[in-house]
């Protein structure tokens, strides 16, 4: 008898009617003799129009109050999947996240799981019920609601495996896998078999949203048995595993674009020590993780302009907290600016091959497309641009790079 978490997204789930066909896979997997647990989102489209409704009551809510709205999706679609189980005359029961329950830190909004206790569930599977647990949600030490970040059902999924050691995690979504970029933008975008668990980080990180970067980091940690595959077609997906059983091995793994960005500049910020320390430590303070930066050197020695990104979810906060540090640190003024795309070409071919710039640049050019910020790691290029030309850049990269199918 095997263990399997499959974990299906806000697609899979959208209305009763593919509610019903996702219990007939669960049923699929019950009858070959598996033990199931199964993670549900919150049907697509529901955390939009609950985070919208936090947003017009209040523009200065709680974090915790905003986590007890926002997780309240999942919590419908666990109850009704396990009703269509019942239907079909299986054993089902939902969890929420604090019935497991799942313990997380109080960071409200992007909380980190602490530990998962089995008992509960263990239990209820020996009774031959499948478990039914709303993706996103976990507890807090003091009794609240808590949800792990956007996509986080793919964390709360990849978390269950590695506490139940499950024999495999499925992750079933609206793609038949992963791709060399969003096949949604990129018509010629080709499918991975493989994929390794670094570049899945890669991806993830730069905003490939078809699996949440935390849930890739706890995969590799765990080594769990995960795959990407479609709810609605019965194909392999894409298995994500070690380095060194890759099948299909890529130079460049992929382009991946990310639309959550918000790009802050701060002018004249006085030229002395430990004013960059100020501005990122109290960010950082906050959780606000900075991403891109650029120091622009000054030509009078008297002050210089920092311009940074951030996720664009994190703006609010942080626009706070530069307002609450400006007299301190005495610099002039601060823009922000949100219609502005990441594109991030990803590749072992960075480490090696020192024309990969040079392509990259040249293509963005070709197409006038203009880089607001450049940021560089050993196996990644990312540039930011106006959201205006994100589709077009990501085409053009995909047919420089040679990715086109
Ligand atoms: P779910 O609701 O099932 O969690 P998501 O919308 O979070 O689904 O993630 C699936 C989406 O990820 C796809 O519809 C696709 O547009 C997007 N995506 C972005 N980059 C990639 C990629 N490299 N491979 C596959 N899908 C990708
Ligand atoms: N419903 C949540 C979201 O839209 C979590 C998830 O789908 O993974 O972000
Ligand atoms: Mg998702």
């Amino acid at each position: 008898m095997k263990l399997v978490v499959l974990k299906f997204g806000g697609t899979s789930v959208a209305d009763v009617p593919q509610i019903k066909k996702i219990a007939l896979k669960i049923k699929a997997e019950v009858k070959k003799d598996n033990k199931v647990i199964a993670v549900v989102s919150a049907m697509s489209g529901v955390t939009n129009n609950l985070i919208d409704q936090v947003k017009k009551t209040s523009e200065n809510f709680s974090y915790s109050e905003y986590d007890t709205v926002v997780s309240s999706g999942e919590q419908v679609t666990s109850a009704l999947l396990a009703i269509a189980l019942e239907e079909l005359s299986i054993k089902a029961r939902s969890w929420l996240g604090w019935q497991v329950p799942i313990f997380t830190d109080d960071i409200y909004g992007k909380a980190v799981i602490k530990n998962i206790e089995t008992e509960n569930i263990s239990k209820s599977l020996e009774n031959g019920f499948v478990a039914i647990v709303s993706g996103f949600q976990g507890v807090s030490n003091n009794n609240r609601i808590t949800t792990l970040g956007r996509g986080g059902s793919d964390t709360s999924a990849v978390a269950l495996a590695a506490a139940f050691s499950a024999d495999r995690c499925d992750i079933f979504t609206d793609v038949d896998g992963v791709y060399t970029t969003d096949p949604r933008i990129v018509k010629d975008a080709k499918k991975l078999d493989y994929v390794t668990y670094e570049e899945m980080l890669e991806l993830a990180s730069q905003g490939a949203k078809v699996l949440q970067t935390r849930s890739v980091a706890l995969a590799m940690k765990y080594s769990i048995n995960l795959r990407v595959l479609s709810s609605f077609e019965d194909l392999p997906g894409t298995f994500i595993i070690k380095e060194g059983h890759s099948m299909e091995k890529f130079e460049i793994s992929g382009i991946a674009h990310s639309l959550n960005e918000a790009k802050i500049t701060i002018s004249g910020v006085p030229d002395r020590p430990g004013q960059a320390a100020e501005v990122f430590g109290a960010l950082a303070d906050s959780s606000i993780n900075v991403d891109m930066i650029v120091q622009s050197s000054p030509i009078n020695h008297e002050s210089t302009d920092i311009t940074f990104t951030i996720q664009e979810t994190d703006l609010l906060e942080a626009e706070e907290i530069i307002k609450s540090i400006q007299r301190n640190i005495g610099f002039r003024k601060f823009t922000s600016e949100t219609n502005v795309v990441k594109i991030s070409v990803i590749g072992n071919a960075m480490r090696t091959q020192s024309g990969m710039a040079k392509t990259m640049f040249e293509t963005l050019a070709k197409n006038q497309i203009n880089i607001h910020v450049i940021s560089t790691s050993e196996i990644k290029i990312s540039v930011l641009i106006s959201s205006d030309y994100y589709e077009l850049a990501m085409r053009s990269l995909h047919t420089a790079f040679g990715l086109d199918k």
